[in-house]
């Protein structure tokens, strides 16, 4: 009989599954189950080129809709999972209705976190996750626009970028000391923070938002401290939480995201997950991490759909991502940590370095601004674990090929 799998998740990780399955010779059926409209779309451009009218936002989609049909795969757009039962291996459907699998993956993914702040829902205010979020906020990036932006996190930074870029007068929020540390490190956000000041981007620090103002629309943001700035545009980018209500409703283990094996298996052999929701175990960091990358999307998705066809092969990867804002494209591989000595390369002041991050003699990350070679010649160092020569690593006229002792 025909086997049917069913993935709960038409996004990234979800798409580069069902891809994947039909590539390693899949012929069963394959169900791509998504509560939004659209077909699986990458993010990435949406607080990036779509904002600033570089592209139009279809340009996310992953591929065509009419590829999905070729490939045989049933997209269920606007459709919500709304139970899954382990045992009987179905999942109810909203408005009505069920699907028989044989194997289930859950791409649940992340949902944003609201501000649950008098003036929240003022018109305006806005959140950027769906294309439908770009869009809006897109709309409202007219030069000489007051904008503020608060949380200084990786959609707060880009999103206060492009603004800027659009002529728009930006201030940026962030409640903790520095933007971007909490991923980046202490040091790499303040030297992204000053390029931000130097573009002319408002930024204050240590500052929460007490509430927003306006008559129907936006007017004011308004801080704990008192300050009352103007604002037409408020972009909130204070994170997501991972979507496990699924999950947990079907018993699984979930703690910050769901728990899944190397090979994206959950706690009930059957149902696998995979991206932003799965919380897994990384051989080459040594721990469990739960990613919010592109990479780890679309590789993890491939990995689980590999996975459910019974190859034993272990998901496994260093971690890297990007972000581009102004002209600095930054690139970070591996997982930094405030313990790590910084080795430098270039000039931190400056819109071109690297920075290295070293413990116990070995390369545990690396940030690169405008240094995707430095980036990429150092990966296979932080993968391996083999020990690095820090002095080589700070010589520009060192090939980092080369850093091994
Ligand atoms: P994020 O990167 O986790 O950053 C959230 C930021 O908001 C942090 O700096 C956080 O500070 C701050 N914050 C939290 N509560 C706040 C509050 N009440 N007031 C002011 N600031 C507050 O999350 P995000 O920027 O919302 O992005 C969402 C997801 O998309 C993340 O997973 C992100 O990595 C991903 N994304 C990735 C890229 C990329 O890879 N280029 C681009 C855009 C988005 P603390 O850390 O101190 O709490």
């Amino acid at each position: 009989m025909r086997q049917t799998i069913a993935i709960v998740g038409a996004n990234l990780a979800g798409g580069h599954a069902a891809r994947t399955l039909r590539a390693e010779g899949f012929d069963g059926e394959i169900q791509l189950i998504g509560s939004e409209p659209h077909p699986p779309y990458e993010r990435p451009v949406l607080s990036k080129e779509v904002l600033l009218r570089q592209c139009e936002p279809e340009r996310a989609y992953l591929q065509s809709a009419d590829v999905w049909s070729q490939q045989d795969i049933t997209l269920r757009l606007g459709t919500t999972v709304e139970r899954i039962r382990p045992t009987e291996r179905e999942l109810e459907l909203s408005g009505g209705g069920a699907i028989r699998a044989d194997k289930v993956l859950l791409c649940t993914g992340g949902r944003v976190r609201r501000l649950d702040i008098p003036g929240s829902d003022l018109e305006g205010v806005e959140y950027l996750r769906t294309i439908e979020d770009s869009i809006a906020i897109r709309e409202r990036l007219r030069p000489g626009a007051p904008v503020v932006v608060i949380g200084g996190g990786f959609i707060g930074a880009e999103v206060a970028a492009c603004a800027r870029e659009s002529g728009c007068v930006v201030t940026l929020l962030e409640h903790g000391d520095v933007p971007l540390s909490r991923v980046l490190g202490r040091e790499i956000g303040l030297a992204l923070t000053r390029i931000h000041r130097e573009e002319g981007v408002t930024v204050a620090t240590n500052t929460s938002v007490a509430r927003i103002e306006g008559n129907r629309s936006v007017t004011h943001v308004v801080t704990t401290e008192g300050d009352r700035i103007e604002a037409t545009l408020v972009v909130i980018g204070v994170g997501i939480d991972p979507a496990v209500e699924l999950a947990a409703q079907a018993g699984l283990d979930v703690d910050n995201g769901i728990i899944v094996d190397e090979f994206c298996q959950t706690s009930n052999p059957g149902i696998y997950a995979a991206g932003d929701v799965a919380n897994h175990p990384n051989g080459i960091l040594g721990e469990r991490v739960r990613l919010e990358q592109w990479q780890n999307a679309a590789n993890q998705g491939a990995a689980a759909a590999r996975s459910m066809l019974g190859r034993q092969e272990k998901f496994c990867e260093v971690p890297w991502f990007w972000s581009d804002q102004f002209d600095v494209s930054v690139q970070m591989v591996g997982r930094p940590s405030a313990e790590d000595a910084i080795v430098y390369r270039g000039d931190p002041e400056s819109r071109s370095f690297s920075a290295f991050f070293v413990r116990d003699g070995a390369l545990r990350g690396a940030v690169g601004v405008n240094r995707p070679r430095d980036v990429k010649r150092t990966t296979a160092y932080i993968a391996s674990g083999q020990t690095v020569d820090s002095a080589k690593l700070a010589d520009e006229t060192v090939d980092l090929r080369t850093i091994g002792l």
